[in-house]
């Protein structure tokens, strides 16, 4: 999969192709990291890419030509991709829209920074937008490398067998069970028996009842979206049952 990052700080989204999951990803063929930065499009030598707002108040705002100019080099570059804007408006990252993204083979992922985009630059380019929360950071640099390490994850081979996606939280829609490492003991809390058991099927089991319990306590919403068979209810009843022991 290709990710072609539009921003002004090439250098940030760059740090990922060394480090990490996304790093191993790029060494190993199966990610393409691509970064443009709208100065060298710019048709002044200064490189300006902001201006003032219309209508006065604080702050800069991208300007549209020479967006337009790096999205029209960054789309021409390689096989069609969507262009989507990390904005607070957009609509929110999440594992389902994590996976449709995945289902690319290539996206270009334009960053703000300032006050943020022209509108008709959005308006004329963008196909899609995407939130990371409802906060503002300073740039899109960081909701772009949020949205590159939670698609990586899901290319088929970037992550080894044992780490594979499906064992993530949300995978199934839930959230993960509690994981532990040796010791056994510390400070007298002990790992779960189950784990030490050897007994695979018990240990599956274990897991999925942890996941419905913590889900139910933690994320409600979760699991009342997701849904349940009758045999995870009569889990999560042996969870309850549990906990008020
Ligand atoms: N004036 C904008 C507003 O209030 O919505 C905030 C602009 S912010 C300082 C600059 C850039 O950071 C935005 O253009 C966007 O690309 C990025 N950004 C900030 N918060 C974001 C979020 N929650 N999700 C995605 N991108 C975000």
């Amino acid at each position: 999969m290709r990710f072609d990052v539009i921003t002004l700080f090439p250098g940030m989204v760059e740090s990922m192709t060394t480090h990490g999951v996304v790093g191993r990803g790029i060494e190993k063929g199966f990610i393409e990291l691509v970064t443009w930065n709208p100065r060298d499009f710019s048709n002044d030598r200064h490189g300006t890419v902001d201006d003032r707002p219309y209508g006065g108040g604080p702050g800069m705002v991208m300007k549209v030509e020479p967006l337009r100019a790096t999205i029209r080099a960054a789309r021409e570059a390689a096989d069609p991709a969507p262009v989507i804007y990390l904005s607070p408006d957009g609509r929110m990252l999440n594992e389902s829209r994590v996976q449709e993204l995945g289902r690319y083979e290539r996206v270009i992922l334009l960053c703000g920074r300032y006050e943020g985009i022209d509108e008709r630059l959005v308006e004329l380019e963008v196909d899609a937008t995407l939130s990371v929360g409802d906060y503002v950071v300073s740039g899109g640099e960081l909701p772009a490398m949020i949205v590159v390490d939670a698609v990586s994850r899901l290319v088929p081979g970037v992550l080894g067998h044992a780490e594979s996606a499906s064992q993530d939280a949300f995978a199934d829609g839930l959230l993960d069970c509690p994981h532990y490492t040796r010791p056994e003991v510390v400070d007298g809390l002990k790992v779960p028996a189950v784990l030490l058991s050897g007994d695979h099927q018990a240990v599956a089991r274990w897991r999925l009842q942890q996941a419905l319990g913590r889900t139910r306590e933690k994320r409600p919403d979760l699991l009342e979206r997701r849904g349940m068979s009758d045999s995870e209810h009569a889990l999560l009843e042996d969870y309850r049952a549990l906990q008020s022991n």
